[in-house]
Parts: C-alpha cells; structure tokens; sequence
C-alpha cells in the first residue's frame, strides 16, 4: 500500500481491490442451495452477525438484510447494533468504509465482493484532491471550506475534515452548504457536481457562480478568475447510473401517462432535476411513495432495483422507471448471493474474509467530518 504523508495526516493511496476467486462449487451451486446455506449461516451466527443491504441491491441480496436504507442510515444501525461482531455491508466499497468508522473497535466490517465499488467515488482520488486544494488555496485569497458528499472514499472524508469541512448526503446537501458557508467564502464540493449544482441553485446561487474543476485537465481546466469569482467549486465528478435520465424521458413518461409525478433523484443533472416535479434522496423517495394514495403515479428517476422493489410493494400504485431501458448500478451488481453465502461459510471456519479496516488516523478525521454533519441535524 502506497504511503504519502501530507499536512501531518498519513495518505494511504487505495490499491486496487482485490477479489478472491470464489471456489466452484459457489459458482455452480443452485439459487435453492445457495440461499439454503445462508440461511444456515445467518441461524448460526444469530445476533453475532449483521447484514445490511442498500436500495440499490438485488431483491436476491436485500432478502437475507437484517436492515435496508441508504449508505448512512445503514452504517448507523451496523454501528447500533454493538451485539453483532461482523457487520456484512451489501453494498459498495465507501459505505463498507463508513460502517467501519463508524462501527465500535470490535466489529468487523466486510463486504462480500471487493470489487463492488463506485465509480463516482473513484472519481475523486486523494493525490488529485490534494493538488487542486494546493492549487485553489494558492490562487484564491478567501477562506475555501471542502465539503464531501458520503459517496467518497474514507481519505477524502479525512481530508474535510483536517480542512473545516463536512460531509453532506443527499438529504441534508443544502443543510451543510448552508453551514459551510457561514464558514468561509467558498465552498470545494466533491465528487458529484450535479448534486452540489442542483444543491447550490436551489440555494439561490445562480450558475455563474459555480465553475467546474476537471482533475484530468491542467489546473482544473478553467481560468483562475473564474475559480476567483465562484462560490461553489464544483469537482467534475458524476454517478453513470443517475447520469442515464433526460429531460426527453420525463416528456414521453408525461405523454402516456397524463398526471404523472416525476421524482428524481439529486445526482440527476440539473436540466432533469428542473423538468422533475420532486427530487430527493433515495430515503425522500421511497417516503414519497410510502405516504402516496392509492392509484398514485410515479416515474422514477434512480437505480432500477429500488424502483422495481417499489412497484412490487405498491401493486395499488404505477410506479415506473422513467429510462425504459433498466439501469442498474453495476457496482452494487457485483454482490451476488454466491459471494455472501461465501464470506458467512468463511465466517462460520473462523475466518474473517474481505474485512474493510480504514487505518486510525484516516478514521479520527473522517469523524470529525461525520460528526461536524451529525451537529446540523
Ligand atoms: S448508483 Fe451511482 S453513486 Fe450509487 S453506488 Fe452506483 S455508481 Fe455509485
């Protein structure tokens, strides 16, 4: 693992993850067996184990979750859950991270496949954030405060939080950048900039006032006035699965289905998320539909198995994904049940296989930049 120190924290660069091959017979096995072992394990194991299971996962995975929500909400209840030693997060590689710093000293956090990451989250790499905040920092004379959505890797949020900054979700985005500003002048936003732009419009700053930052482009791809000027600095980041909807798809979903409510999703770009009569996070969403009378309509605007699970809940209401070609995220896709049976067999032999540890240092700031989003609820 590489190691950079910078401004006094230890930098630990990830390394790609590594998966094991899982051995044939849990690739050749029936669904039947398949779910017949795990569900032994999870007998076995009883309140020892916790397993967590994000919207976006498959219906094959979110049956065996002791609980389901989005990537905070899950890693409060693994770290709530102080009887359960082992903490299965069935999602991706980040929110394993986040159960981990959140999680007591003796829970262990694993993620059935290392693989299952996000690419939104490796959007913004550490080595590259720290080089446009040397660079902002030098040609920007006011006070910048880095904010971090919670799809980022575990460093960057150590890094808001060793810079005054905080992390944000999708629902409480407008609450941070409110607090932030009463921080400093400008705020840093990462890795999403659709959420930070839809977020920073319906604050009322106009789009001038924010300018991308392209890590792949030199200095950040725009002239340094411009960075002198805005006031949001949005990172060229995005999500290719919220990426997919268009403002032509909320059209043709309005021609045949007249009265139809059209909720998206934040990480939507910003022409989808104006055409939309409602956007929230995943957790608005499904409350959305939860609290909707019967005969409700709605074309959704996110990750195809949360709206799938939604219409097998409300038979009474049509529920419909505004792409009609299903979109999946195929980071979650990668927890296949085979993985899970195989982290909770290895379990049951005593061993501890694809654990998530986030190292001491990187934790304790990561913390604080949990904790300073935890002060504004
Ligand atoms: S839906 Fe988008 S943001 Fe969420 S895990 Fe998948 S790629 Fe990442």
């Amino acid at each position: 693992m590489a190691v950079l120190t910078l401004s006094g924290l230890t930098r630990r660069a990830r390394e790609a993850p590594v998966q094991e091959a899982l051995p044939e017979h849990y690739v050749d096995a029936s669904e039947d067996e398949t779910a017949h072992k795990i569900a032994t394990a999870k007998e076995i194991l009883g309140r020892k184990l916790v397993i967590l299971g994000h919207h976006y996962q498959r219906d094959e995975v979110i049956r065996w979750a002791d609980y389901t929500g989005d990537s905070y909400k899950l890693a409060r209840y693994g770290a709530d859950r102080r009887d359960a030693d082992f903490i299965v997060f069935c999602g991706v590689h980040f929110m394993a991270e986040s159960a981990d710093i959140l999680a007591a000293d003796h829970q262990r956090v694993i993620l059935p496949n290392m693989t299952a990451g996000c690419s939104m989250a490796d959007m913004a790499d550490i080595h590259q954030v720290e080089e446009c905040w040397a660079h902002l920092t030098r040609i920007v004379p006011e006070r910048i405060i880095p904010i971090t959505y919670m799809n980022s890797a575990a460093n960057l949020k150590a890094f808001v939080g060793e810079h005054g900054g905080a992390v944000c979700t999708s629902s409480n985005a407008r609450t941070v950048l409110d607090w932030a500003f009463q921080q400093g002048d400008k705020v840093l936003f990462f890795p999403d900039q659709h959420l930070g732009r839809n977020t920073g419009l319906r604050m009322g700053i106009p789009g001038e006032q924010m300018v991308v930052w392209d890590p792949w482009a030199l200095c950040g791809g725009a002239p340094a006035h411009e960075y002198r000027d805005a006031r949001i600095l949005l990172w060229k980041g995005h999500c290719s699965v919220h990426g997919r909807f268009t403002v032509d798809q909320i059209r043709q979903a309005r021609a045949d289905f007249p009265g139809i409510r059209v909720v998206v999703h934040p990480e939507c770009v910003q022409e989808v998320v104006d055409a939309a009569d409602d956007f929230g996070s995943t957790e608005r969403i499904v409350k959305l539909v939860q609290a909707s009378e019967p005969g409700a309509q709605f074309a959704i605007g996110t990750e195809i198995n949360l709206v799938n699970r939604l219409a097998h809940e409300h038979p009474g209401k049509r529920i419909i994904c505004l792409d009609p070609v299903v979109c999946p995220c195929s980071t979650m896709y990668r927890i296949h049940p085979a993985y899970v049976r195989w982290v909770l067999d290895n379990l049951l032999d005593g061993r501890v296989k694809n654990e998530i540890v986030v190292a001491d240092d990187i934790k304790r700031w990561a913390r604080v930049a949990l904790d300073r989003m935890l002060s504004l609820a």
